[in-house]
């Protein structure tokens, strides 16, 4: 999808140049940059928009830094959406300068703040779309933004808005009903960085990680230590890592599980905070959520 959306833009900047501004005009060109925050305006958009999306899969968000080539990108959008609660952290100076110049929207602050979780006194949590319907709030909020910039088309936004958000209403009953099949005992998910405390509180699951809710820091001898006493004691028999988390922190905890002779599996590789590649079923929203859901589902069941 990537590639698509990116020749569809450099055409639209080749019709720019040629003065065929008119065609130009009947597309909102959109800049996006998770996955996830492009495949909700690509939804509610259709056809009337472009989405550039900065962010491929494998790719980190929260250790993102723009190049000049995606500053141009972001520069040349007509709006931009991003994930936010410091998701994209490395980004914070040039979102809050495109907000100056165009209208730039964050998902989260379409989302009810009451149900924004925070570790105390630390930072918001930012992985919102774990909890399915919660993220699905957001459709609203992008449906309402899109209809301010093209009134003419305001209706559209809305009907599509609502239908993407009653698909997400329906994953969430069927990831509900998945998670639910996992014997409570064994409803236990490690992974590599704390994404999935949305996650653990919709889906009654509960959670453990090497590293905190960002991956900017390097896990300590300790919280590996830690992590392996937690395994042993539990007797937890898979964990997973993450396609856009770098794994030698996950190596470590099986290593140090091997060492205390307990044995381990990979469960596999979870979609965290990317998603899969385009063409593929992870590669949209939807599909990455059912494709977590399965791999958790058959490494603890
Ligand atoms: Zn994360």
């Amino acid at each position: 999808m990537r590639k698509l959306v990116v020749i569809s833009g450099l055409l639209l900047a080749v019709a720019g140049c040629n003065g065929q501004g008119a065609q130009q005009q009947s597309h909102i060109r959109i800049a996006c940059t998770t996955g996830m925050v492009a495949d909700m305006v690509a939804n509610i958009g259709g056809d009337r928009v472009v989405v550039d999306q900065l962010m491929g899969p494998d790719v980190d968000p929260h250790l993102f830094k723009a190049s000049l080539e995606d500053v141009a990108r972001l520069r040349q959008a007509d709006m931009v959406f991003y994930s936010g609660l410091h998701l994209e952290g490395k980004m914070t100076e040039i979102l809050a300068s495109l907000g100056k110049s165009k209208p730039t929207f964050a998902i989260a602050d379409f989302i009810q703040s009451r149900r924004v979780l925070s570790d105390g006194s630390k930072a918001q949590d930012p992985h919102l779309w774990f909890d399915v319907q919660l993220w699905s709030q957001g459709a609203t909020g992008v449906g309402k933004a899109l209809a301010a910039q093209d009134k003419a088309n305001a209706a559209d936004y809305a009907k599509r808005a609502e239908e993407y958000r009653d698909r997400l209403e329906k994953l969430h009953d069927e990831v509900t009903k998945q998670i639910a099949t996992i014997p409570r005992k064994q409803r236990v998910l490690v992974t590599s960085h704390d994404a999935f405390r949305y996650f653990s509180r919709a889906y009654d699951i509960e959670v453990e990680s090497v590293q905190g809710i960002s991956t900017d820091d390097e896990p300590s001898v300790k919280d590996i230590n830690e992590l392996v006493d937690f395994i042993c004691r539990r007797g937890i028999k898979a964990v997973f890592v993450e396609s856009s988390v770098n794994p030698r922190g996950m190596k470590a905890v099986l290593e140090g599980c091997a060492a205390r002779k307990h044995k381990v599996a990979e469960g596999g590789t979870l979609y965290s905070d990317a998603m899969g590649r385009p063409g593929t079923p992870e590669g949209t929203y939807e599909g990455m959520v059912r494709r977590n859901v399965e791999t958790i589902v058959k490494a603890l069941r």
